[in-house]
């Protein structure tokens, strides 16, 4: 097993100067080393966990109908041969993530928080601009490449076997770096634009969060640099959107769908309250 992880490692580092992209939306190099067909296969065991013991919301339910119109909405608007693909999970969490192979998952909790479509069509755009920027590609490679490159150190100099468990740990949620983060802010607000949602939703987003901030108790924010300062810099590029930048949406259908999620996530969380009320302690 050792051998494979120090082949791997030397090609790695060998290559790496060939393999460094520059991201043409942000002009940044990345490391990319990661061919798509293993990104899929890692895609597919976090989708696993991502919904073992969740309950799946219905294609047929308003709050599915109304998340499934915004990420159309916005999608149509992203330049990629990907299939995206929305699963909608009821959970009290705040949440929402998006895979690199299309997969795109929105907890009810985050519809719940918010209170007008454009703050939930902000962070679906975050979260989609992580996956235009190749930001998963990036820190798998990244952690990958510098794993590899210790594990080389130890072995020649300190001495002992290759570890290569840590590629289970790729699996579950690690943060995106701080300058990942805020590129996928920056995307974000410019696809929310394009795709005609008015961009103070961001900036109303944040507002939520910063609470949440407090009560340090949402998932989605765990991962993310804090609210205050997204705020700033999300602010500071709404004023480079110019005047332009009160659009609200225009889209109807969107609101009369929001609008009826609303209602529903309500009613359920009310029969909810009574069947736990009306059950026996
Ligand atoms: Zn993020």
């Amino acid at each position: 097993m050792w051998r494979i992880g120090a082949a791997l490692g030397i090609t790695g580092a060998a290559s790496a100067n060939y393999l460094l992209h520059k991201n043409e939306n942000t002009g940044r190099y990345q490391l990319l080393i990661i061919p798509e067909f293993i990104l899929d296969m890692l895609c597919k065991v976090a989708k696993a966990q991502l919904e073992k013991n969740q309950a799946i919301i219905e294609h047929d339910k308003k709050v599915y109908q109304c998340i499934s119109e915004i990420s159309s909405t916005i999608t149509q608007h992203i330049d990629s041969k990907k299939t995206w693909n929305l699963t909608v999970i009821d959970s009290k969490v705040v949440n929402a993530c998006a895979l690199s192979d299309g997969s795109i998952y929105v907890y009810t909790g985050l519809v719940d928080l918010v209170e007008e479509p454009e703050e939930l069509a902000f962070i679906m755009c975050h979260e989609l601009s992580h996956v235009i920027l190749n930001h998963t590609a990036e820190k798998v490679s990244v952690r990958i490449f510098v794993y590899l490159l210790w594990q080389l150190v130890i072995f020649y100099f300190i001495g002992g076997d290759l570890d290569l468990s840590f590629i289970k740990d790729l699996l579950v949620n690690l943060p995106l770096s701080r300058a990942a983060e805020t590129e996928a802010d920056i995307q974000g607000l410019k696809l929310m634009y394009k795709a005609g949602f008015g961009v103070q939703g961001a900036v109303e987003m944040m507002k939520k969060f910063k609470e949440l901030d407090m009560e340090g108790s949402s998932a989605l924010l765990a991962t993310h640099p804090l609210s205050k300062d997204r705020s700033e810099v999300l602010k500071s590029e709404i004023k480079k959107i110019g005047e332009n930048s009160s659009k609200v949406v225009e889209n109807l259908k969107i609101r009369k769908l929001f609008k009826d999620a609303k209602s529903e996530i309500k009613e359920n969380k009310e029969s909810k309250e009574e069947i736990l009320q009306t059950s026996p302690a």
